[in-house]
């Protein structure tokens, strides 16, 4: 017998935002007694919710409807601000054209339609505003008592009620054995598992830097795999990636510089793997589109590793916080052969065609720009601002953006990937997030599931933002949907006699 740790009426596991998400939900609606358990030690509280730059993707009506959920624009900045209603059609289209027709259309359905008043009801429930909403979190995970790691290992079914009744975890005494009303599983995915990434992802892919918690290895999603039958959803061999600091560590992000090793500035100058080839259109859109799969695109390339260039035209549009001195290694020269002589001493294998690569795209972009006098650069819009023209082509357009590398100082910085979580989960039901049983085919009495667990809404791609507003919407609710089944599921006989 496995003695009893202790008894609550719901057990929210994963400490992140949609396990947070749940609990304050469930706290909402009536639970008594939600415990939130977390397998990391306290320096890494949060999860990769610690990490985030707190964007979240939400419908919106314009200016006056967000601002009083952000706390960053004072009255004067928010003069200057043009802002267009974003519409359940606008990102219902998002999610259809990014994740390439393949999301479960009544998930991505339920996130969209419910994306703002539950973005609302976590910012006022987290206090603030949404932005800071990730920094709440991290005090509330912060005032936590520290003192037990645990982490999930079983989940045990209650024969009687089919219902899930209990969880065996471990901490440092030993396997202790958790009862719970209810359970929601929002433990992350497989992105800090290198085996289940190289298992599920792909060849290399055990090669990409973790960008956030190293405590996200997928054990929940096999636990609940393993122990109910649960179906998995959604595209298991995606994940979002971006370009990510090649000097990053290794197997997690960095607490302090967190978000910082992010690199993407590309649509502003080009991409150039370690032979000296583009390998992508650096302006195909807008960065918000493109820059959870070019981490792929770099996994792909020679050596997993590329250069990202510009020109001192475009140097000063970098963002500061991804650029900045101190926080990347900048390789810079005044003529392009003199980069490439620099980069070759960091692992740059064909200078030559580097140069040549980077001459050619100029010819295009000049080409273009005596085709089109008066055309303007707009780094807000897709400005169509191309490679392309009637007299020249190149083979990888870029198309947008596309400005000449033709003043000195040039700079360079190397770039590898980083995955940030995979795509990959368990099947839910859209109303309760309830786990879906795929012996059954109906919900697993007693358990839910939200926050990166969930599958079957992003494939191949995803709109930025959307991670933390699926927390919201399905945490939310997990956590209604859980407290419901604790006070009126099949198993109060078992909870209050032992309360
Ligand atoms: C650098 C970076 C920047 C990002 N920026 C954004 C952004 O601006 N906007 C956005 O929408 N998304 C962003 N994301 C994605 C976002 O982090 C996730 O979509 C979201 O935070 C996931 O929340 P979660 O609660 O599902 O998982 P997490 O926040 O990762 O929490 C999962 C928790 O489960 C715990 N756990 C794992 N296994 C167990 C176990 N067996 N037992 C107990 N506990 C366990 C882990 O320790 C972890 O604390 C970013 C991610 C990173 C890494």
């Amino acid at each position: 017998m496995v003695p009893v740790l202790s008894e609550v009426e719901v057990l929210v596991i994963g400490g992140g935002n949609a396990g947070f998400s749940s609990a304050i939900s469930a706290a909402e609606s009536g639970a008594r007694r939600v415990l939130v358990i977390d397998s990391c030690p306290e320096d890494w509280a949060g999860g990769n919710t610690y990490f985030t730059a707190g964007a979240f993707r939400m419908v919106h009506h314009g200016l006056a409807d967000v601002l009083p959920i952000v706390n960053n624009v004072d009255k004067a900045t928010a003069s200057k601000i043009d802002m267009e209603p974003y519409t359940t059609a606008n990102f219902a289209d998002d999610i259809s054209r990014i994740c390439v027709g393949r999301s479960d259309p009544v998930l991505s359905e339920t996130l969209v339609n419910d994306s703002n008043t539950a973005v609302k009801w976590h910012t006022k429930s987290m206090g603030g505003s949404s932005s800071g909403a990730a920094c709440a979190s991290r005090r509330r995970m912060a005032e936590r008592d520290w003192s037990r790691i645990t982490a999930a290992k079983r989940l045990v079914v209650d024969p009687a009620t089919k219902a899930v009744g209990s969880v065996i975890v471990e901490d440092a005494t030993g396997e202790r054995e958790i009862l719970a009303g209810a359970v929601i599983l929002a433990a992350g995915g497989f992105e800090a598992n290198p085996r289940m990434r190289s298992q599920f992802l792909g060849p290399n892919w055990d090669f990409a830097k973790v960008r956030g918690t190293p405590y996200n290895i997928g054990s929940c999603l096999e636990m609940a795999i393993r122990d109910v039958s649960a179906k998995q959803a959604g595209n298991w061999s995606g994940c979002h990636s971006v370009a990510w600091d090649a000097n990053a560590p290794p197997n997690s992000g960095d607490r302090v510089i967190s978000n910082e090793f992010t690199k993407s500035g590309y649509p502003l100058g080009l991409m150039l793997n370690l032979e000296g080839k583009r390998f992508v259109d650096e302006g195909v859109d807008l960065r918000n589109y493109t820059y959870a799969i070019f981490g792929k695109a770099i996994l792909a390339q020679p050596g997993h590793a590329a250069f990202q260039v510009w020109d001192s035209q475009m140097t000063p549009w970098l963002r500061d916080e991804e650029y900045r001195d101190g926080i990347v290694e900048k390789i810079t020269a005044p003529t392009l052969e003199e980069l490439a002589e620099k980069c070759a001493k960091c692992g740059l294998k064909d200078p030559s065609k580097f140069v040549e690569t980077i001459k050619e795209y100029n010819k295009a972009v000049a080409v273009f720009q005596d085709e089109n006098p008066g055309h303007k650069w707009d780094p807000a819009v897709k400005d169509g601002l191309s490679t392309q023209s009637s007299r020249k082509q190149l083979a990888l357009p870029k198309s947008n953006w596309a400005t000449p590398l033709t003043k000195g100082p040039y700079m360079a910085i190397k770039a590898t990937c980083g995955v940030t979580f995979t795509f990959g989960g368990l099947a839910v039901d859209h109303e309760t997030a309830g786990v879906i049983s795929s012996a059954t085919n109906s919900a697993v009495p007693g358990l839910y599931c939200a926050g990166e667990m969930v599958g079957g809404l992003f494939y191949d791609n995803y709109p930025g933002g959307s991670g933390l507003t699926s927390g919201a919407v399905f945490g939310r609710r997990a956590g209604r949907a859980a407290a419901a089944q604790a006070h009126n599921g099949k198993n109060p006989q078992r909870f209050s006699a032992r309360l």
